[in-house]
Parts: C-alpha cells; structure tokens; sequence
C-alpha cells in the first residue's frame, strides 16, 4: 500500500503500519490498540489534541480545510471558541520569533515508510530539512513532568517525543542515507505562550530506539492474531468493555 496525505490515517494504513502514536497505544493499554486499529473503539477527540492540530495545519498550510472539517470549534456566532483564538495568538508567537519559524520552514508534512525489525512503520514530518528534522509540539507547558516510572523528568522523555524523533530519524536513514539530527519545535498554551527549539541528544534518541525495538515485535504480533493482547484495566476501553464473573474481595483494594 502507497501512503498519501489522504490515507495516511486510514484503517487499511493502520493495519498495514506500525506509527509512533500506535506502539504509545500498544505500551499502554495492548487491548485497546488493537480495537482501535479495529475500529471498534475510538479514542475521544480532547481540545487540547484539536488546538495542537489547529496550529500544526495552518504551518502545512491547510488551516481552511481543517476548519470546514471541524466545526466544533466554532461558536453559534460564527467566531472562534476561546480555545482557538489562543492558537491564534500562539501561531503569532511562532511567526514572531525568527529561529522557530526558519525550523519550521522545511518540507511540510512529508510521510516515510520503512521497516524496524521486519515490521513495516510509517511516518509523517511536520519540517524536514536537508540537515534536520523538526517536530512542532503545542502543550500546556515546558516544565518536567512527573511520571510513575521516573518521577520528575523533561516533557520530551514524560511525553516520550524522544521515541518519535529515534523513529524518525531511523525511517529517514532508510530513505535518503542520512542521519540527521532531531529537533522539538515546542510552544506552550499558558496564558503567555513560552517557546522553545529543544535538540534531544543522540544518546537519547538510541535508547529510545532500542526501546522501540524490543517491543515492536510483540505488538506486531498482537496486529496480528498471534499474541492476545493485554487489558490494562484502568483505560476507558477496558472499563467499558469490563465483564463481572466474580465478586472482589475488598482485601484487593488496600493494595491499590
Ligand atoms: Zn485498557
């Protein structure tokens, strides 16, 4: 299957590739990636995911198309709801700053295939460079992150964008030869928008890729039928699809 801008995000896509966004899937709950990749389930749509991809296509240049396609984020009047006014003024933020917008001046939203251990991975750019590549990131704020598994740590580890750019980076290499460096374009939705060009170290970006490597079999295997996924049972999915055979002991919740 040839990837286009138009089917990128398809089922028939989906199925045949691995992304970034599905192994983060897979990492998390196994049961509701692949019903999701099945589209029998399907993950709520949250504003803070619709602001970032307002700002991300109006940098692709396609902003009309997605205001036709979502009307939501209108109100009654025909103005835009609060939320998208502030992308506004975080788009003004970026063009105001000389670095970010000459980042941000690559080749837009150039989608790659290649193969990490046998299974096929698709990607999408939102800025390659002959020298670089650049990701643009709106999120609430640069500050660390706390997290269950390493406690405090820098957004791009919390948020596991150093996954993305190892993948990236490999898929690129695939394709022209060249390893290039990888770089997070980040603004902030706080009420004054902080921005940022982040470079996320080579060391960094192999150990993510050694971490995506150790798992992409497994979860390739559970595409595809041959391992039964894991519920996590803390998701949406799993509690909608939950079904009762036995009574808890009320012991099982102190170990919670
Ligand atoms: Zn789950």
């Amino acid at each position: 299957m040839k990837l286009t801008k138009r089917n990128y995000f398809s089922k028939k896509a989906n199925k045949e590739y691995m992304s970034v966004s599905q192994f983060k899937a897979f990492s998390k709950c196994p049961a509701a990636a692949l019903a999701e990749i099945k589209g029998k389930y399907k993950r709520d749509v949250t504003t803070a995911l619709l602001v970032g991809s307002y700002v991300d296509s109006y940098f692709e240049g396609t902003l009309e198309i997605f205001k036709k396609k979502n009307p939501e984020i209108f109100k009654k009047d025909g103005s835009l709801k609060a939320d998208y006014t502030q992308a506004n003024l975080i788009i003004q933020r970026i063009l105001a700053d000389k670095l970010f917008s000459e980042y941000l001046s690559g080749q837009k939203q150039v989608i790659m295939t290649g193969n990490i251990c046998g299974v096929p991975v698709k990607i999408k750019i939102d800025s390659l460079h002959d020298d670089k590549i650049v990701d643009l990131k709106v999120m609430a704020s640069l500050d660390n992150v706390y997290t269950d598994d390493n406690g405090f740590c820098p957004f791009f580890e919390a948020w596991e964008y150093d996954l993305q750019g190892a993948v990236y980076q490999e898929i690129v290499r695939q394709n022209t030869g060249k390893k290039l460096p990888f770089y997070l374009a980040a603004a902030t939705k706080e009420k004054v928008t902080d921005i940022d060009i982040v470079h996320i170290p080579q060391d960094t970006l192999d150990l993510a890729l050694d971490r995506f490597k150790r798992d992409i079999e497994a979860f390739d295997a559970m595409k595809k039928g041959i391992i039964k996924p894991d519920r996590c049972e803390k998701c949406e999915y799993c509690k909608t699809t939950k079904v009762l055979t036995v009574p808890t002991e009320a012991d099982e919740y102190y170990l919670l």
